[in-house]
């Protein structure tokens, strides 16, 4: 779909980096506030790869409606695995999306806004251009077109150019190890497996429908074990594609912005760094930003909401690296308590902040698990 800007010669031109779903969706709240927008993305179609489970919150849908084009599950539960091979159920109401579709969705809706989209067209490099208020972009890909303009905005994922441009250092990481397999499955239930053999993160097994599911792990460094024991786990299945991809860590000092340069969603680290969900937090900072170049106001402020649930998720993850197999085995059998049932099956895991707060009001031992922090310094 081809829209025209009305631009003219006062309209500041924005570019986004990265037509990913942070790029799409802030490339329309922006055209929509009159922006000229333009986003280049290096590959010639928008959702491919897919690098990403798509298991996502409710809250998603505060921020992008559910539409029959993306939405592939509904899930109710949610089997909770520790080491010992007890387990613990906790009632979830979360949807499985389809990535391309949803980036697609995005993509149609930026265009509709009358944001323009370059596919092909990759990010080389960034230089200052005269008077400082303008960056020149250099582009190259098949409809690379070198680009002059005042607000650049970096969505170009955990490898971001942007973010390095404006002085950031690479972000540690996990490294995501996932594949779409063909096997029996109840549809209404995911599976999350902790302990020593998925060192640093977990295993997952999330179904799209009854007879197919997409297996994963991640881990700071090579996956391949973890992720063969979890098919081990599973016992047989047949694989119908492997995807995989890297996770941010969040890093609450990352720089966001240098002067009109801004950078956003997985480029920032905007992950929870418990479940490696990226899409919530990255497109609800995208509502931020959005208000930080239109109305110049602090990006940072705008999106302190977000920053805080990230933080929490950072402490909840520095606990939780600290746990070995008995630490995991005692958690899921807290899980199994009423008080934390009772919590857990209410609220929301992109409000890990409330959900802390309950908990230790209303199960004070979870507290214990706050000197797995301090074992490694003890030891
Ligand atoms: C294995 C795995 C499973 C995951 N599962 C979930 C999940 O279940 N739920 C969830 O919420 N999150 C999940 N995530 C995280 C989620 O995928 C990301 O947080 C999300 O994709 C971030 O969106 P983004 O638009 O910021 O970045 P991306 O989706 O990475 O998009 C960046 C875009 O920029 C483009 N690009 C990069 N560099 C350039 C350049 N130089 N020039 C032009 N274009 C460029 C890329 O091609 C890409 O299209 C998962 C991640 C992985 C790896």
């Amino acid at each position: 779909m081809l829209i025209k800007h009305s631009v003219n010669c006062f309209t500041k031109m924005v570019t986004i980096v990265g037509g990913g779903p942070v790029g799409c969706y802030t490339a329309e709240l922006l055209a929509k506030k009159g922006k000229a927008v333009t986003v280049l993305e290096e590959y010639d179609c928008i959702g491919k790869p897919v690098q990403c489970t798509g298991i996502v919150t409710k809250s998603l849908f505060d921020v992008v409606r559910p539409h029959r084009s993306f939405m592939v599950n509904r899930l109710k539960r949610v089997r909770i695995h520790a080491p010992d091979g007890s387990d613990a159920e906790v009632k979830v109401d979360d949807a499985v999306i389809c990535r391309t579709s949803f980036d697609r969705h995005l993509a149609g809706r930026a265009e509709k806004a009358g944001a323009k989209i370059q596919l092909n067209s990759r990010l080389e490099s960034i230089a200052q251009k005269g008077d400082k208020t303008r960056l020149k972009v250099r582009v190259k890909g098949k409809q690379g077109k070198n680009l002059t303009t005042q607000t650049l905005i970096g969505a170009d994922g955990p490898n971001s150019i942007v973010s390095r441009y404006i002085g950031n250092k690479r972000p540690n990481f996990w490294v995501g190890a996932q594949a779409r397999v063909k096997m029996p499955v109840d549809k209404n239930t995911y599976e999350v497996y902790f302990g020593d053999r998925f060192p640093g993160f977990f295993g997952w097994v999330v179904p799209e429908n009854d007879e197919v599911a997409r297996v994963g792990v991640a881990a700071e460094k090579n996956p391949n074990k973890a992720f063969r024991h979890l098919m081990q786990k599973i016992g047989r299945c047949k694989v119908l594609e492997r995807q995989g991809g890297m996770i941010p860590r969040y890093d609450p000092f990352v720089k966001l912005q240098q002067d009109s340069t801004y950078i956003i969603g997985d480029a920032a680290t905007q992950v929870k760094a418990t479940t490696g969900g990226g899409l919530v937090p990255g497109l609800k900072a995208a509502q931020g930003l959005s208000r930080a170049v239109v109305d110049d106001t602090n990006y940072r402020s705008e999106i302190r909401k977000v920053n805080r649930e990230l933080q929490t998720s950072l402490l909840l993850r520095k606990v939780l690296d600290r746990f070995n197999d008995p630490d995991y085995n005692r958690l899921v059998n807290m899980i199994r308590s009423k008080e934390l049932q009772g919590i857990l099956n209410k609220e929301d895991r992109d409000n890990p902040t409330k959900i802390l707060f309950k908990t230790l009001l209303n199960k004070p031992e979870i507290a214990l698990f706050a000197r797995v922090l301090f074992r490694a310094k003890c030891l």
